[in-house]
């Protein structure tokens, strides 16, 4: 089998790789029962296991208390763009929104349908290069609630802390691409939730952490599978959930723990980020994107000095088993997406191409 190379993918990404190794055996036998994961009834007593497994890891690495549920849903984190105003928002109410990047847009561009939106800070303006902070920041008078998007996985920005949700409002939080990356007061929030295929395993799958209270009962009348509520109370198998997602998030939420929880995760992020961005600081060849005090952990964004540049770069370092690395269409350059699972030794390798090839095509800056 050829080795595996250093995958720079914004998503689907790396995933630990005894977790791969565990669920190839667990493919062809789960538990010792002679059937695979991918072949077990989700109402029988394996997924039961599956199901109890996942959960309680999940609750154990971020301390998750009983007011909380904890469930999972299908059609990605793209779906909750309707799924969270249609269960929260009243007609007659606003909800308030940080235009931080390409998801918080999509997420926006939903609620016009259910209530009214306010756009609490944006940095759209600036190509989504930074957080809004501080006096860039203006609530509306009594939002429901109040959406971010933790990490844009796009733009490679970052929210340091959740912002301040303004008085009896909740926090709403897409966790997409930091989920579990880092300590997380899920106390603060009303509603996290995140597609699995960044942080937690595979695609199709998406991990909700939501106040009870809250997910109790929709603000109107939905379909049945539009109701957070129907998902929260039979734990996440309102229909047959994607079984083999719920088995590998259970998978890496062990692994998370066997690294020692989210401080030491969020340590290790540190240092592979800081790689990147201490070489990044120190020369002139490459553009970053974020401005510092927003930059993301998980994606880190720059460009060579000119579009052809950056079609190279891409093209000859997946030649060198830097696999992933071409930045989205909406901002072009590059993209380096450092999981918790990417290797800290891609981030090394990545820092050595990068220096041989600005080496290779020096050109002087205008
Ligand atoms: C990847 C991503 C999404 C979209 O996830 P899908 O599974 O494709 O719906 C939404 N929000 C953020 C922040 C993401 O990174």
């Amino acid at each position: 089998m050829a080795d595996r190379v250093f995958n720079f993918s914004a998503g689907p990404a790396t995933l630990p790789e005894p977790v791969l190794r565990q669920a190839q055996q667990d493919v062809w036998d789960l538990y010792g029962t002679g059937i695979g994961i991918l072949e077990h009834s989700h109402r029988g007593k394996a997924f039961d296991r599956v199901t109890a497994e996942t959960e309680a890891a999940c609750r154990e690495i971020a301390n998750i208390g009983d007011d909380y549920s904890v469930f999972w849903m299908q059609g990605g984190a793209t779906s909750q763009c309707y799924f969270v105003p249609a269960n929260f928002l009243p007609e007659d109410r606003t909800a308030d929104y940080f235009q931080t990047g390409k998801w918080a847009q999509d997420s926006i561009d939903e609620v016009h349908h259910y209530g009214t939106v306010h756009i609490c800070g944006s940095s759209k303006d600036a190509n989504y290069n930074h957080i809004p902070t501080g006096s860039q920041v203006s609530y509306s008078d009594n939002p429901v609630y109040v959406h971010y998007t933790s990490n844009n996985t796009i733009m490679g920005t970052q929210f340091r802390e959740p912002p301040a949700a303004p008085g009896n409002a909740f926090l709403v939080c897409d966790a997409s691409s930091d989920i579990y990356s880092r300590p997380i007061d899920i106390n603060a929030h009303g509603l996290i939730y995140a597609g699995a295929q960044k942080n937690l395993g595979p695609s199709g799958i998406t991990l909700l952490i939501a106040r009870k209270d809250l997910v109790e009962e929709a603000v109107r009348p939905l379909p049945e599978m539009m109701k957070f509520s129907n998902h929260a109370k039979k734990e996440g198998r309102y229909n047959t959930p994607n079984t083999f997602g719920v088995y590998l998030m259970g998978q890496v939420f062990k692994w998370i723990l066997d690294q020692g929880g989210l401080t030491a995760v969020e340590q290790i992020n540190e240092e592979k980020a800081g790689v990147l961005y201490d070489f990044l600081d120190g020369q002139d060849f490459y553009i970053p994107h974020a401005e510092t005090e927003s930059r993301s952990r998980m994606n880190v964004t720059f460009k060579c000095p000119t579009p052809e540049l950056d079609k190279q770069f891409v093209q000859q370092a997946a030649e060198k088993g830097l696999d992933g690395l071409k930045g989205h269409r909406s901002i072009g350059g590059m993209r380096a997406s450092i999981y918790n699972a990417h290797p800290k030794a891609g981030c090394e390798a990545l820092v050595s191409f990068m220096k041989e090839f600005a080496m290779e095509n020096a050109v002087t800056r205008a």
